[in-house]
């Protein structure tokens, strides 16, 4: 199903959606390519010459009929979730929740768009800087946050007076049908928001080499976020680009270990690890690793490992064969570098004539930087436990070369604490916090996982262009 100039489109072309904790086809849905692609920044560039026009309270409302129908549907829209990514019910629940928090948060922020005016260096003179809608977006997302990775590029962007066009990720499209669904019956002008599902080099190489597009945002891996880019210089686009990261998790000798335990729980296991945010690197003191280790396995072991439909199940399927794959050959890897895995360590065995790609939480102590778990993005269900022997050393050692996401330290100290927030090089900082993520902070990373933010006021500016205005009265 496509979605272009308000209109619901079917093409010859098909592509069967299937669940991962089954492998059974969900639903058949169409695709389009090129031609549709061209078509729909062609008509969101028509509707921007409207909706540019329009008032941050009329863009407010339609924003917030969005949020009431997706609160009336947001069972359903939690279901879906589960069906075409498999994350545990639960999960999928607080996805739709944030998902419409980003609606009502910029239907708020609509009505609050600032400019500036400067004093002048000539009596005759007037500056002025006002803030105007960038133009047609390009919108690509990933399939691990199928519904509030959209609604946090389109909220924002629509707020902002731009109109869209969106590319989900094939694998979870069905959420994205849904929340379009949302959007026809709040009846927001033809063109506006368009839906194109379909092969993703396709109607990427439409949406970087259109000179009618003139922002790209996107979420997903960084060989893809470069590539984006490299194709956008042609015609210089505003970019977004929330890639992958490496999180470490410190815990300092001086932590309260129940929570540090906690909060590796949270923050690796939650989508079975498949979140640009998960903490791929536990860092432990050395005086208390042995401890640490032991209660983490222990908590570990007990996870439910299932179909996210299932009541009672904590740990989802992974997404694909070939997500499965990585993460196996990872824990072998780790385990050939003399890695110990205390639980887990292998494919889940549920009994099921199924196709499910699950795997076993697992934990590994004695982990090292030669393994490729120390520096290569895990996407899946494993905790490493790295030791460390002082802060200096963990500083050095938690800071990647390439990725900055996000970074967590665990830490009584609160000189320690201050220290770790100015030396840690990441864009998004959790101290005793392991869920920091909140609507009105900026989520994004520095070095290879990306430019620009989203969240906040933060997130409506990069949706924004300043013009500067000098108006002269003699
Ligand atoms: P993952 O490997 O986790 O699926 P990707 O970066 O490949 O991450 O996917 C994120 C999003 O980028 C998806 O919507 C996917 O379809 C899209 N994508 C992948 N390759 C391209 C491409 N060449 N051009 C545009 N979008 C792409």
């Amino acid at each position: 199903m496509l979605y272009i100039n308000g209109k619901w489109i079917q093409t010859e072309n098909t592509f069967e959606v299937t669940n991962p904790a089954t492998g059974e086809t969900i639903e058949t849905i169409s695709l389009g390519g090129k031609e549709e692609t061209i078509e729909a920044i062609a008509r969101a560039k028509d509707a921007f010459k409207q909706w540019r026009k329009t008032t941050g309270n009329q863009r407010s409302n339609y924003l917030k009929k969005v949020v009431q129908l997706m609160n009336e549907r947001s069972d359903m829209l939690a279901e879906t979730i589960t069906k075409e990514n498999g994350k545990p019910l639960a999960d999928a629940k607080s996805e739709v929740a944030s998902a419409i928090n980003y609606l009502d948060w910029y239907a708020e922020e609509a009505k609050r768009i600032y400019g500036d005016t400067l004093s002048p260096s000539h009596p005759d003179k007037h500056l002025m800087v006002i803030r105007q809608p960038v133009g047609v977006c390009a919108a690509i997302t990933p399939w691990n946050f199928p519904l509030s990775m959209i609604t946090r590029k389109i909220a924002p962007a629509l707020a902002a007076g731009c109109t869209v066009v969106l590319k989900p990720a094939l694998q979870t499209p069905l959420s994205a049908v849904k929340v379009f669904e949302c959007f026809h019956e709040a009846e927001l002008p033809e063109g506006v928001v368009n839906l194109l599902i379909g092969a993703a080099d396709e109607i990427g190489s439409e949406m970087t080499s259109s000179p009618d597009v003139r922002k790209i945002t996107f979420t997903g891996s960084t060989p893809i976020g470069k590539k984006l880019l490299r194709d956008s210089a042609s015609t210089v686009k505003k970019a977004s680009m929330e890639l992958g990261g490496h999180a470490p998790l410190i815990v300092f000798e001086d932590a309260d270990i129940d929570e540090a335990v906690q909060g590796v729980m949270q923050s690796k296991f939650k989508n079975s690890g498949q979140t640009c945010i998960s903490t791929n690197r536990v860092y432990v003191a050395e005086s208390i690793a042995d401890e640490f280790g032991e209660k983490l396995a222990e908590k570990t072991s007990k996870l439910q490992v299932g179909n996210g439909l299932q009541d009672g199940i904590n740990v989802g399927p992974l997404i694909n064969e070939n997500a499965l794959k990585k993460v196996k050959e990872q824990v072998e890897d780790a385990r050939d570098n003399n890695g110990k895995v205390l639980c887990g360590g292998k494919e889940a065995d549920l009994n099921q004539d199924v196709n499910g790609h699950f795997y076993e939480p697992t934990v590994i102590q004695y982990a090292n930087d030669q393994m490729r778990i120390a520096t290569e993005e895990t996407f899946g269900p494993v905790a490493p436990i790295f030791t460390f022997k002082d802060e200096d050393e963990v500083i050095e050692r938690a800071n990647h070369d390439s990725y900055g996401l996000a970074a967590y330290c665990f830490t009584q100290d609160l000189g320690r604490g201050l220290r770790m927030m100015q030396e840690l090089d990441y864009g998004i900082v959790g101290i005793n916090d392991s869920l920091p993520i909140v609507i009105q902070a900026p989520f994004g990373g520095v070095k290879e996982s990306g430019m620009g933010k989203e969240g906040g006021k933060y997130g409506l500016e990069e949706y924004l262009e300043e013009k500067y205005v000098s108006l002269s009265t003699k």
